[in-house]
């Protein structure tokens, strides 16, 4: 007779799970998401998703598409994270049109809504415009939508977008002046981590605009002179370049550490 009590080390059923199946589907993924990065033409115009960053340098050496430090271009693991950040924006605005909002994402031809300066070296494309709906606020309005993790997420909540993501604030501004969308902006942030969204308006300030598009012009004369533009950091362990938390700001770690600080 088999012996069936617990302890008695009998199996029920054979494992089902051939082992290793999980790191060759891993791995599979990993490559061909590297591939598809590296095989993408790098970007030659200053992107306003960026423009907010501390420092004029790191935003200069992204613009002329210099290369990366080894070792510091995106792992798998961030191209995975960028992948669901950017499909969280889908499920966003499916969310505010079942929920009776005129969200438009897209032109008739499929393009999204952007703009475009200094000859198309200054660019920007927008997450969508809300034109109306079911909420106390004055349309059109501006939507930003942004996925992060739930330590990211619940200091926005707590401190909002501008305080908290100043990155993310200067985009917002400048779309607003040049998609000419001055009502408050509708930013949401999507919790990658449970799905909660938290929802906030941004008032259009137009210093910041003003200062951020100051900075594009200031980023391509210099790179048209052949100028490199100053750092923000005095020393390289500065959270500006390491990455990290400085003065309630949070700061991605700098791709350019070794060149710039091999520089003169
Ligand atoms: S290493 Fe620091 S100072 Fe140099 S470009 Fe990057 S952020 Fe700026």
């Amino acid at each position: 007779m088999i012996d069936l009590n617990h302890n008695s080390g009998c199996q029920y059923e054979a494992p089902l799970r051939p082992p290793g199946i999980a790191a060759a589907i891993g791995r599979a993924i990993d490559s061909a998401l590297l591939a598809r990065h590296q095989a993408q033409p790098p970007r030659r115009y200053v992107s306003s998703s960026g423009l907010g960053r501390e420092c004029l340098r790191q935003i200069q050496y992204d613009y002329l598409a210099v290369p990366k430090d080894e070792g510091r271009d995106f792992e798998p693991a961030t191209l995975r994270i960028f992948e669901a950040g950017h499909r969280g924006e889908d499920v966003v605005a499916a969310w505010l049109r079942v929920a009776g909002f005129d969200l438009r994402t897209h032109r008739s031809d499929g393009r999204q809504f952007g703009f475009s300066g200094l000859g198309g070296r200054f660019r920007g494309h927008i997450d969508g415009c809300v034109v109306s709906g079911p909420a106390p606020m004055i349309f059109p309005a501006l939507w930003e939508n942004k996925a992060v993790g739930a330590g990211p997420w619940k200091e926005i909540v707590k401190r909002g977008v501008v305080v908290v993501r100043p990155v993310y604030a200067a985009q917002i501004a400048l779309y607003q002046a040049y998609l000419d969308l001055p009502n408050p902006a509708l930013f949401t942030a999507l919790n990658r981590d449970t799905l909660e969204l938290h929802a906030e308006l941004v008032p259009f300030d137009a210093a910041l605009a003003q200062a951020m598009s100051d900075r594009a012009v200031q980023v391509v004369r210099a790179s048209d002179a052949e100028e490199l533009l100053p750092r923000a950091a005095a020393d390289r362990s500065a959270a500006v370049c390491r990455g990290g938390m400085s003065g309630g700001s949070y700061h991605g770690a700098c791709s350019w550490q070794d060149r710039c600080w091999r520089a003169r």
